[in-house]
């Protein structure tokens, strides 16, 4: 998929743009409930055309002193993972070396740079900004942050430069797995268990991984490809355990994947990084598996397990109808488990279920159970059906759908739930006009 990264120094109003061209999706997405609001990175979409895009300045660490730890470091991520690269310069602060620093490292990239010149809120601006014609453009697009303009034209091209992939999938067909999670929890020591191979070092230093993106897992009955976000094509030296790079990894395999297997560091518990990568897998309509790794390690009693279970499912809220291993990858216990569920949700996540047993099942449960009326009003329920999405999405058919609220909705994705299973797997439910 095609992602897009803000670039810029601190304080050129990167967020600004990013949050706009979140905005409309936003408002979609917040409806699931449960799942706390990414600041960095999101879906969009322009012209029917979707992207995820990257905030860059999320990261920003504050003056431009360190430009050369960290800025440049982000700088240089954004060009490795993205697809199109926005350069966001600022026109009351006109042309600064730092920005023309950062553009020099762009433009070394191969990735179409668009020049953004923000804060050109009237035509008095307009001629200041054609400084930046000194970087040696042959084009820049001007944005007002006040009213919003001009954000159309930029997208349009960017969009439209989006290449176009004819790239045909080696592994199409095959249920695709990757294993996410914190740098440090064991994805690399888990990968290895399974492949059964030391192919790479594993080593205490944080991040030491293999150099490898998909790797076929043929073993036991079951064929899956393992993407392994642990480090792929890593170069040394860059900050392992800034969350920025995990994340821009993780989208990518993410996005790539039907299931994400989310390791957790049991000596740790849960943090918010694993809460970001599983709000991914959960926006993106991805099957989940947590497993709470190293659990070789805990001081076990009676409810140690229990607890640690109760915990995790109060802190991912709503959505918590997800299966939770606890395993050592070191000493591979309950690994062949972990697979056997990861298959399970996959196939979960593929299924149809028929539209007559749909509705069957779930009309006599809205019949016993109908939403409140609202100012007198009934709401009458009269058919669904499931969509033939990736990912399980459904369809009720009724008088009045604007009446339905959510905790009704909720109720029906808990109803499909008992009746039909979907363990692990995110449901979309939707309510209709017939
Ligand atoms: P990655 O960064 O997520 O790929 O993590 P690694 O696989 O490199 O593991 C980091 C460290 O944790 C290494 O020293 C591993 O030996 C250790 N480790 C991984 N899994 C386990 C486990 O289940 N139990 C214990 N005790 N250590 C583990």
């Amino acid at each position: 998929s095609n992602i897009v990264a803000i670039v810029g120094r601190p304080n050129v109003g990167k967020s600004t743009l990013f949050n706009r061209l979140l905005e409309r999706r936003e408002a979609i997405v917040d409806s699931t409930a449960g799942v706390t609001r990414d600041r960095h990175y999101g879906k969009s979409d322009w012209n029917g055309v979707d992207f995820t895009v990257i905030d860059t300045g999320g990261y920003d660490v504050g003056t431009e002193d360190i430009f050369e730890q960290e800025i440049r470091k982000q700088v240089q991520l954004a060009v490795d993972e993205a697809t199109s690269i926005i350069f966001m310069v600022n026109v009351e602060e006109g042309l600064t070396d730092t920005d023309q620093e950062i553009f020099e490292l762009l433009r070394k990239s191969n990735k179409p740079v668009y020049l953004v010149v923000n804060k050109v809120d009237s035509s008095k601006e307009e001629l200041p900004a054609t400084e930046f014609y000194q970087l040696g453009v042959e084009k820049y697009y001007t944005l007002s942050s006040a009213t919003g303009s001009g954000t159309g034209e930029l997208l349009d091209d960017v969009v439209n430069d989006f290449p176009t992939t004819d790239y045909k999938d080696p592994f199409e067909g095959l249920p695709k797995i990757t294993i996410a999670g914190r740098p440090n929890v064991g994805k690399s020591t888990l990968t290895n268990a399974l492949l059964d191979v030391e192919r790479n070092i594993v080593t205490d230093i944080a991040g030491t991984t293999r150099d490898s993106i998909q790797t076929l897992y043929n073993k036991f009955g079951h064929e899956f490809v393992l993407v392994d976000t642990a480090g792929m094509r890593r170069k040394a030296k860059v900050s392992e355990d800034l969350e920025f790079y995990s994340v821009m990894r993780s989208i990518r395999s993410i996005e790539y994947s039907d299931v994400v297997i989310l390791m957790v560091d049991a000596t740790l518990g849960w943090e918010s990084q694993d809460m970001n990568i599983f709000g991914l897998a959960q926006k993106n309509r991805k099957g989940i598996v947590i497993l709470v790794n190293k659990w070789d390690l805990v001081e076990k009693e009676t409810n140690t397990m229990r607890d640690f279970e109760a915990a995790i499912k109060h802190k991912i809220g709503q959505f918590s109808d997800i299966p939770i291993l606890f395993i050592s990858a070191l000493t591979k216990q309950r690994i062949l488990k972990a697979v056997e569920v990861a298959m399970e949700v996959y196939e979960d996540r593929k299924k149809k279920i028929k539209t007559s047993k749909l509705n069957e099942v779930m009309l006599p449960v809205f019949e016993a159970t109908p939403p409140p009326a609202i100012k007198g009003k009934y709401i009458k329920i009269k058919y669904c059906v499931q969509l033939p999405t990736p990912s399980p999405q459904f369809v009720f058919f009724c008088n009045l759908p604007q009446y339905v609220k959510e905790p009704y909705k909720r109720f029906t994705e808990n109803q499909l739930r008992k009746h039909f299973g979907f363990t692990g797997v995110p449901i979309e439910v939707y309510f209709r006009q017939k």
